[in-house]
């Protein structure tokens, strides 16, 4: 059962804003809980695991290959620690990522989940998320294994 613990997310993906971009390019989720860990949302190899001192923090890119949407790179930042990751790392969905934290440039604790659909490019690769609903999150978390 999922008690009265549910991922919910705090600012959705492309509002206007203080952004180098110019707007969200990702959807932030909060939790409540003192560790909340940081689960793969989709099956996909790990591309870069970096720290992003004015940016992201420290961060994970894991790279998903998918029938329908092709190639989406699905960033997880703000970390307060991730679990040993490498690059090449195969993970499978619910797989965990990290720790969730607020490292970088980030008010309070909460994760920036964001899907490119290029590797690098800030902004202009950032697409709304597909591979997490954010309308169905707490669904979708809950069967990708998220506790
Ligand atoms: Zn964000």
């Amino acid at each position: 059962m999922y008690p009265t613990h549910t991922p919910k997310v705090t600012r959705p993906y492309g509002v206007p804003g203080d952004y180098a971009a110019g707007f969200h390019t990702g959807t932030d989720f909060g939790w409540t809980r003192p560790i909340e860990i940081i689960r793969n949302t989709f099956r996909g190899t790990v591309v870069r695991v970096g720290y992003d001192a004015d940016g992201y923090g420290k961060f994970v890119v894991v790279r998903c290959r998918t029938l329908r949407h092709g190639t989406r790179y699905a960033w997880y930042c703000h970390l307060d620690s991730h679990n040993n990751l490498r690059v090449g790392r195969y993970l499978r969905s619910g797989a965990i990522i990290g720790v969730m934290g607020s490292t970088g440039n980030a008010f309070g604790r909460h994760l920036h989940y964001e899907e490119r659909v290029g590797q690098n490019r800030y902004g202009v690769d950032a697409r709304k998320p597909i591979l997490l609903k954010a309308r169905t999150v707490s669904r979708s978390l809950k069967r990708q294994g998220w506790k």
